[in-house]
Formats: C-alpha cells, sequence, structure tokens
C-alpha cells in the first residue's frame, strides 16, 4: 500500500483548486499528494459563472465578461448597471488545463483512478465526492445549456440575461439564462428549481429549441458544445470521518438559493491551505450561518409558492446592485442583508421560517 501525507478524492472544480493552491504556496515540496479521480480525460464539461466579488487564481481562464446583466419577466424587465462586480465566465477546459500543467511538473503529486493502492488511515482526506443514490424530496437546480454559433450577428454582448421567467413554468420554477460570448455565440440555459421528481420538466431539447425559435427569433443556428447538470440545493454530506474533510459541492459549497459555488470553491481551498499545518484542529470552512438560515428560508418560500418566485426575484434586484451581488456572493455585512430582506414580501418570509 503506497503511503501520501494528503489524498483529494475527485478532482474535479474542488479537487483540482486545492491542489493548485497547496503546489502554487509550495506546501506539496516536502510532503506527497494523492489525487484519485475516475475520469479519463479532461475536456470542457462545464462553463462556470460568478460575480467577481474577490481575487481568485483563474483570470487568464475568463472568456468573456460583463459589467451590466437583465432579468426578465411576464412583469416586465429590469437591467442592472455594476462596475464594481464583473460576471466572468469560466471555461472549465481552460481551467483543468492550466492546473494539469503546473500540477504535473510536481514530482510529489500523483494521479490514481481509485483508492485500491492508497493506504487512507495515515493521510489527511479532502473528499470531493458525493454519494450517488438519489434523494428524495429535495430540491434541486437542474439545467440543459447549449452554446450556439449564428452566421449572422444576433446578440447584444454588452449586457447578459440572468434569468428570463417569461416562460413555461409548469407549476414550478423556470427561467432561461443567456450568456452572449459574442455577438453571434452565446450559451443557451433552461433551468429549473424542482424536486426532479417530474420527469416532463427535463425535455430541455425542445425548451431550448422553441425559446430559441420563439423567444430570440434565431431560426438558423449550429451547436458548439452542450451541458446538462444538477446541483444540489442541500447539503449532500453530514458524515466526516476523524481524518477526512469534505471539499467543494460535498463540503457545502453550493450557497443553496443560488446554485453558486465556484468562488466559494477558491474561498474554501485557500482557507485550506493557509491552515494546512493545523487543519484537523480546527473549524472547517463554512460560508456563513447567516446565509444558510436565509436560503432556507428562501427555499420554503420556493417550493411552497413557486408562483411568487419571479416577483421575488425581480424585486430583490431592485435592490442597490452592489448590495444585491454581495449578497448573493455571500460577502454582504448586516445592513446589506437588511436591504435586501426589506425588498422581499415580509408575510411569506415569515410564515416559511419553518
Ligand atoms: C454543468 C454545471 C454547470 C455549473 N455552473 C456553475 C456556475 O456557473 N457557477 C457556479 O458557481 N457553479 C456552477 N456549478 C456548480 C459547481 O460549481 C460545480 O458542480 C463544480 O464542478 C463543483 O465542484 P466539485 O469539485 O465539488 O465537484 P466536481 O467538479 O463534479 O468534481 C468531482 C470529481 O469527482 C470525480 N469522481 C466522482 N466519483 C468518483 C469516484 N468514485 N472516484 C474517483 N473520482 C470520482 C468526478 O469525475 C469529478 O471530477 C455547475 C455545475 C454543473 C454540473
Amino acid at each position: 500500500m503506497r503511503e501520501f501525507d494528503y489524498i483529494i478524492l475527485g478532482g474535479g472544480c474542488a479537487g483540482l483548486s486545492l491542489a493548485y493552491e497547496l503546489d502554487i504556496n509550495d506546501k506539496i515540496k516536502n510532503k506527497k499528494l494523492a489525487i484519485v479521480e475516475i475520469r479519463d480525460e479532461y475536456k470542457r464539461d462545464k462553463t462556470w459563472s460568478f460575480w467577481k466579488v474577490c481575487n481568485h487564481n483563474f483570470e487568464d481562464c475568463i472568456i468573456k465578461s460583463w459589467n451590466n446583466f437583465s432579468i426578465n419577466s411576464k412583469l416586465g424587465s429590469y437591467e442592472v448597471l455594476n462596475k464594481d462586480y464583473p460576471y466572468q465566465t469560466i471555461d472549465s477546459e481552460l481551467f483543468y488545463n492550466k492546473i494539469l500543467n503546473k500540477i504535473t511538473q510536481n514530482k510529489n503529486i500523483e494521479f490514481f483512478k481509485n483508492t485500491n493502492q492508497l493506504n487512507l488511515d495515515n493521510s489527511i482526506i479532502f473528499n470531493s465526492i458525493t454519494p450517488k443514490e438519489k434523494f428524495k424530496n429535495k430540491l434541486w437546480q437542474h439545467f440543459k445549456g447549449i452554446e450556439i454559433e449564428t452566421s449572422k450577428n444576433f446578440f447584444d454582448d454588452n449586457i447578459m440575461n440572468l434569468m428570463d421567467f417569461d416562460c413555461d413554468q409548469r407549476d414550478s420554477v423556470h427561467f432561461f439564462y443567456t450568456l452572449p460570448f459574442a455577438k453571434n455565440k452565446a450559451l443557451i440555459e433552461t433551468t429549473w428549481f424542482s424536486k426532479m421528481d417530474d420527469k416532463s420538466l427535463t425535455d430541455y431539447d425542445a425548451q431550448l429549441e422553441k425559446y430559441i425559435k420563439e423567444t430570440l427569433k434565431i431560426n438558423n443556428y449550429k451547436i458548439n458544445y452542450q451541458e446538462e447538470g444538477a446541483i444540489p440545493l442541500f447539503y449532500p454530506i453530514n458524515r466526516t470521518e476523524k481524518n477526512e474533510i469534505n471539499i467543494g459541492s460535498a463540503g457545502g459549497m453550493t450557497r443553496l438559493s443560488t446554485g453558486y459555488t465556484f468562488l466559494n470553491i477558491q474561498d474554501q481551498s485557500k482557507y485550506i491551505v493557509n491552515n494546512i499545518e493545523k487543519i484537523q484542529n480546527i473549524k472547517p470552512y463554512h460560508i456563513g450561518k447567516k446565509y444558510e438560515f436565509l436560503d432556507n428560508i428562501f427555499l420554503n418560500v420556493l417550493k411552497r409558492h413557486p408562483d411568487k418566485m419571479p416577483k421575488i426575484f425581480l424585486n430583490m434586484f431592485k435592490a442597490r446592485s452592489k448590495t444585491v451581488i454581495k449578497f448573493l456572493s455571500n460577502k454582504s455585512n448586516i445592513f446589506e442583508d437588511l436591504g435586501i430582506i426589506l425588498k422581499m414580501p415580509k408575510w411569506i418570509f415569515i410564515k416559511n421560517i419553518f
């Protein structure tokens, strides 16, 4: 059996972010790190977007960034001008290549397909693998996105559309999301918040085709790339072994009300590396109890009153743009939290505390 100081289970976003952060901070100079990853090859499989509320290591993997965004619903449209925190999009293939090019030069870092040859007892284990079992009655953000390219220019690439609720809701919460990378190229996603027990919501291709033809009025396009996924809007793992620290989605890095995870993973990696010598004796990194509390109320409202959500989102974005973005990126202070809470329909939220 092989012995390593650190073992990272899962070389995806969180596993590789942590390995990179350890490597660039010289924490693997005199230590050994094993990364256990099942996939055979790394290629573009995700498009990670977020408001840049703090610095991160992957500016050179950004494919596009916007200062402005819009929200649409049957009640009208709203444009948010935002100079402080650009909305950035990362191509996962650029991210994987950047990290792999760096860490594969370090002879103390090795990749494995499984844990068969590893002694797991004496290492510190960072686990990003979520259990496979289906979680019944839990809420997910599930979606499919396609990157389309047109021969003529159709998009205004200065503004991205964060949410378009002016579509079929089917007693659930549904919106389209459009990231225009160029005047003739955009990623368009159909996104649902649901318990995933209604299979009829997953006719994603038909939804996308209808939206592109009828709403965006684009008839001719080619599809360059597609991605599909489901982000758990609950914490999938509670159990932790003595020598195991959960990271990434498995480690509670997903903001439950929005699904945003990428920047939280970067903050968690920095926290672990800054404290690596004492990591087993300090509190695990947490995105904040207050957000957990507020997001649970928000999700209760979402489950019980899906029809009210377009208006709730629209109103939320009518607060100062800086405040909303900080709140959604878990960087807000108490006054900013209050600014957002005051925009919510108070009785509905109070009744949904439990
Ligand atoms: C399509 C998609 C788009 C997303 N877009 C955004 C976004 O725009 N913004 C945002 O903030 N968040 C987004 N997210 C949410 C989140 O950022 C990602 O899910 C992110 O990849 C989570 O990182 P992770 O390391 O926890 O999980 P993953 O990146 O999924 O990494 C887990 C790794 O474990 C490996 N693995 C699984 N089982 C085993 C096993 N048995 N043995 C060995 N290896 C195994 C997998 O192959 C994978 O590489 C998106 C999620 C998806 C699915």
